[in-house]
């Protein structure tokens, strides 16, 4: 596990911990994820207040990523130089002013989570000499959903290597109704930089949805989540997204209630080493401990229609066992006595064999 999100030891060395933020900052960055594909982020401007006891931390603006951003879909690098100098003219206007961290996007990817690559590197920045300040406070935009942005905050201590805390909105993060003076200047800042990145031919679309150039370096992969993501949510809304510990692949979890219980989905993509074919994800939709469904899904245009026929075949399978257990009772002799047993209830039989691979929708049968 490594790195966790760890509230009370944290809590306990600094007090009280509270954040404002500037509804003007959010609603910067809802305009910015609204028009990008891309992840997207900037550096975080503000104030913090530290008198040993309470720690009140104050976000008023921010610097965007500047025009020669590298980012994809899953990756932001911002331009470094362009942040900098931006810093030094916001100085000149305000010298109290401080930087207090970062806000980036996975509205593109719908990764909840900071991925292991953003923790080391926050640890790494609240960690450098150059750093100002003793904390780092950390905006991770999840969603871009009916005009809401879903969002969580996280904070790094200098010194911690090991841990970070979450702060949650309402009790620990106020947004409020201010606009910073410079916050016109570093939006006027921000739209030249993506007006300067369409001009280079970077990909920033001037409105979402509409036909983008292909790119050579990016994943196929990501197109096919997004779009994975919008038809999965819409009808599972229950459906999570993560990324296995062990391979770094992606994958997504749902549950269909249906009588007697409920099934459980997996989709998982194959892992980024595939690239440039997204080749096919592996489906597997379990009751209980039974796999119903464990195949492969070639991730072409035809796709949703194999998941939902896959779907409603385990559907199918699990009305068909289940009507049959409802009505018949077997009496199985077991070593501590005689008890009597549902037919198919645990139909030991159909979890996957030595002699059943991938690429079988398994049935049951009537041995119980
Ligand atoms: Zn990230």
């Amino acid at each position: 596990m490594g790195l966790r999100a760890r509230n009370r030891e944290t809590r306990q060395a600094v007090g009280s911990v509270s954040v404002e933020i500037y509804e003007a900052v959010l609603n910067r960055i809802q305009s910015t994820i609204g028009k990008s594909d891309f992840e997207e982020g900037g550096k975080l401007l503000g104030r913090l207040r530290n008198d040993g006891r309470n720690l009140l931390i104050t976000v008023e603006s921010y610097i965007d990523s500047g025009p020669g951003v590298s980012h994809s879909a899953t990756h932001l690098h911002p331009n470094g130089e362009y942040q900098e100098r931006a810093f030094r003219l916001v100085e000149a206007f305000d010298s109290e002013i401080e930087h207090l961290g970062s806000w980036h996007s996975h509205h593109c990817n719908g990764l909840p989570e900071l991925s292991n690559g953003d923790i080391s590197g926050y640890i790494r920045s609240v960690n450098n000499p150059q750093y100002n300040l003793d904390y780092f406070v950390v905006i991770l935009i999840n969603g871009l959903v009916r005009g809401n942005l879903e969002k969580r905050y996280f904070l790094f201590e200098r010194h911690k290597l090991n841990e970070y805390i979450e702060l949650s909105e309402g009790r620990d993060v106020k947004i409020i109704h201010r606009t910073s003076q410079l916050d016109p200047i570093l939006a006027s800042a921000e739209s030249l930089s993506n007006s300067r990145r369409r001009q280079v031919g970077q990909h920033f679309s001037v409105q979402k949805e509409r036909e983008l150039p292909p790119q050579k370096s990016v994943n196929p992969l990501n197109k096919i989540r997004l779009e994975d993501k919008e038809w999965i949510i819409a009808r599972f809304p229950n459906a999570k997204l993560s990324r296995s510990k062990a391979d770094g692949s992606v994958y997504w979890n749902w549950f269909i209630w249906r009588e007697p219980g409920r099934l459980q989905v997996s989709f998982k993509y194959p892992t980024e080493a595939t690239i440039p074919t997204p080749g096919t994800a592996y489906l597997e939709i379990r009751f209980r401990d039974e796999i119903l469904v464990s195949e492969d899904i070639a991730l072409d245009r035809n796709r949703f229609g194999q998941i939902q026929n896959r779907l409603n075949s385990a559907e199918a399978n699990l009305k068909i066992k289940f009507q049959k257990n409802t009505t018949k009772t077997d009496v199985v002799k077991g070593t501590t006595g005689t008890f009597y047993r549902k037919i198919g209830v645990k139909p030991t039989h159909l979890t996957r064999n030595k002699g059943q691979t991938r690429g079988q929708t398994y049935t049951f049968d009537k041995k119980g």
